[in-house]
């Protein structure tokens, strides 16, 4: 089988990635509501028709990565993937704002929690597909498959094709270099990921904000932080 391209685009202030293999094609988070257009056009550009389009995997559900879902639901006609652990964060359109993990990002948790707790809530839809740990993409054509990655929320999942992988907030790449991402809900549990990532020898990351990684940028952030968290992990 051949190895599929990945393309990725800012939609809003969140990235979508195409996992391209033609009629096989796969779409990585929805972005920021309000851009099906400019989602549409990705597709387009990539000489992929919306209904190539096999499967939306969801990294997690916070509202910068599924915005336009029901759009690009009723476009492509794909079933969307999302992790055992936020089906239900969908269904009902509520996931509780994570912590931040650096001052600033502190404060905006602390203080949407209380005049906006729904703030990172996603609007209600209701899954296809169910990853329970682990989900092979070879039956929609792809080889790949979707791992669970909790850390930045209970439900976090990525996409694993060759050594590249699809992270939503896993990771993060921003101009400042900030690469541990501003909120996460359990930055333990995040950690321990990264150290499952390395040990898969993934070499490439495309993170859900900010530039494509590459894995060598990430051990001295990881020490850091193993520092920083207090040998916690
Ligand atoms: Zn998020």
């Amino acid at each position: 089988m051949v190895q599929p391209k990945i393309k990725w685009k800012r939609i809003g202030y969140s990235n979508s990635v195409l996992i391209l293999n033609g009629k096989n094609s796969v779409l990585v988070d929805t972005g920021v509501s309000g851009n099906i257009r400019q989602l549409e056009r990705f597709i387009r550009q990539n000489r992929i028709e919306p209904a190539d389009i096999g499967l939306l995997i969801l990294t997690h559900t916070h509202y910068d990565h599924t915005g336009n879902l029901k759009d690009l639901k009723n476009l492509t006609d794909a079933p969307v993937l999302v992790h055992r652990q936020e089906f239900d964060n969908l269904k009902d359109g509520h996931i509780r704002i994570p912590d931040g993990q650096r001052f600033l990002t502190r404060m905006i948790t602390r203080l949407g929690n209380i005049f906006t707790p729904e703030f990172a809530s996603p609007e209600a839809f209701t899954a296809d597909l169910i990853n329970d740990d682990e989900f092979d993409l070879l039956g929609f054509g792809i080889e790949g498959r979707v791992i669970s990655t909790p850390g930045h929320s209970p439900g976090s999942q990525s996409v694993v094709v060759g050594k590249s992988l699809i992270c939503g907030d896993l990771f993060m790449n921003l101009v400042y270099g900030a690469v541990f991402p501003h909120f996460a809900e359990d930055p333990y549990t995040l950690l321990q990921t990264w150290q499952k990532i390395l040990d898969l020898g993934i070499e490439e990351i495309y993170p859900g904000h900010g530039k494509k990684l590459k894995v060598e940028e990430v051990y001295p952030v990881l020490e850091k932080w193993k520092k920083k968290l207090r040998g916690g992990i």
